[in-house]
């Protein structure tokens, strides 16, 4: 698939379901940093004379750069969320969650819809693991696999310090 347009004129009454598969580019996410995997779309689309109730599960993988330590790290996206359109304006403006259809339109273009839904489903924390010990803020050194290297020093000077009050008494 190289768009996220729906065609929904010939739609008939019911339940229909695609099921797509698109790379970020197509929903607007082509220069996102995050963003590297194909994107499954799995759509369920519940038709209503006028109305149109469009459930969309999106799956992907993005990688993720950790707010603490700098590694990079994959990060499971699988998100629901649910876009109604109406060809019928009259019961659009009876809700802002209806998007009004213009009555000659014959798709929906669902690829900035899928782009919001996926920037939502990021973390507002990257973080690799809940325990991520981050990196030492003295010596750069990632605590998560090595050992702080200015530790030892702060005590030198500690003992130091300690060395001139004794010898002055
Ligand atoms: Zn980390
Ligand atoms: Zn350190």
């Amino acid at each position: 698939m190289d768009d996220l347009k729906l065609k929904i004129s010939h739609l008939s009454d019911g339940v229909h379901e695609f099921n797509l598969i698109v790379s970020p580019s197509v929903c607007g996410l082509k220069e996102h940093e995050y963003f590297h995997e194909p994107i499954y779309v799995n759509i369920y689309l519940q038709k209503f004379q006028q109305n149109f109730v469009i459930d969309v599960n999106l799956i992907t993988q993005v990688q993720l750069v950790c707010d603490r330590c700098l590694t990079k790290f994959n990060f499971p996206i699988n998100t629901r969320e649910r876009l109604t359109f109406s060809y019928d304006k009259e019961l659009a403006g009876t809700d802002d969650e209806i998007k009004v259809l213009d009555s000659k339109a014959y798709y929906v273009d669902l690829s900035e819809d899928v782009r919001d839904f996926l920037l939502l489903a990021l973390p507002s924390k990257m973080l690799c693991s809940e325990n991520c010990a981050g990196i030492c803020a003295g010596c750069g050194a990632d605590l998560n696999v090595e050992t702080c290297r200015c530790e030892k020093k702060t005590i030198d000077h500690r003992w130091d310090a300690l060395q001139v009050l004794l010898e002055n008494k």
